[in-house]
């Protein structure tokens, strides 16, 4: 299987569903880690021209660490918007990803960027097998079941389905840890110890399916989307 994870920012994915990609690529599935925007104003301190190289460079590391392959699309960082122009960007993304599975936010999560991704990637998953919705990639003939992954803090986020990532826990702290430039970000301009918050909700989601740590998905419910199958590693 292929399975397409897309963040808006390039830490989104090692936040929450890292562990989750890892048990694919242990059970020998193909996984890509698209990160829909470079993530560049996500510093105060690395001069701006300099942020979206670096953290381009670091989710490639993360990817790395994951046995992932590691994508972007180049959007601004906060500047992501639902309008053709997006849409054909994303279209081609899964044109070339030819996923079987896509894994992105929840519709309604916290930040404008990843809840304008969500739609982008919910039409464009569907535009993208349409032969007469020309870009310059040829249609992908699979219209993939999609699973929304947790909601930052797990806020007004109820799980249908969890992943049991325990001895994936230090894998996705490691690619996390990549990250260097967020570590220091979300420490000083949120307040928040990143690998701490991984594996405080880890614990909270393994505790909720009887896990010691676990990651929790929502199955996106429509026509033509259903499997099954539990696709879920
Ligand atoms: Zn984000």
């Amino acid at each position: 299987m292929r399975v397409l994870a897309v963040g808006a920012h390039p830490d989104d994915l090692e936040i929450l569903c890292a562990g989750t990609l890892a048990r694919y690529v242990a059970q020998g599935h193909d996984v890509i880690m698209a990160h829909a925007s470079r993530g560049d104003k996500g510093h105060g301190e690395i001069p701006h021209p300099e942020v979206g190289e670096t953290r381009d460079r670091e989710a490639e590391a993360a990817a790395d660490v994951i046995g992932a392959e590691s994508m972007s699309l180049g959007f601004l960082d906060g500047e992501i918007y639902v309008n053709d122009d997006s849409m054909r960007r994303v279209v081609d993304m899964i044109r070339v990803a030819k996923p079987d599975l896509i894994i992105t936010h929840h519709p309604d999560d916290y930040h404008g960027d990843h809840s304008a991704l969500t739609k982008l990637v919910l039409d464009a998953s569907f535009l993208a097998t349409v032969p007469y919705y020309v870009t310059s990639e040829p249609a992908h003939p699979v219209t993939p079941p999609v699973y929304f992954m947790d909601t930052l803090a797990g806020i007004d986020f109820t799980p249908t389905d969890y992943v049991d990532i325990t001895e994936m826990l230090e894998l996705k702290k490691e690619a996390m840890a990549q990250h260097d430039s967020q570590i220091t970000w979300l420490r000083d301009h949120h307040a928040t110890d990143i690998l701490d918050y991984i594996e405080t909700i880890a614990r909270f989601r393994g505790l909720q399916c009887g896990a010691q740590y676990a990651e929790g998905f929502q199955q996106m419910r429509a026509w033509g989307r259903m499997s099954p199958e539990r696709l879920l590693p």
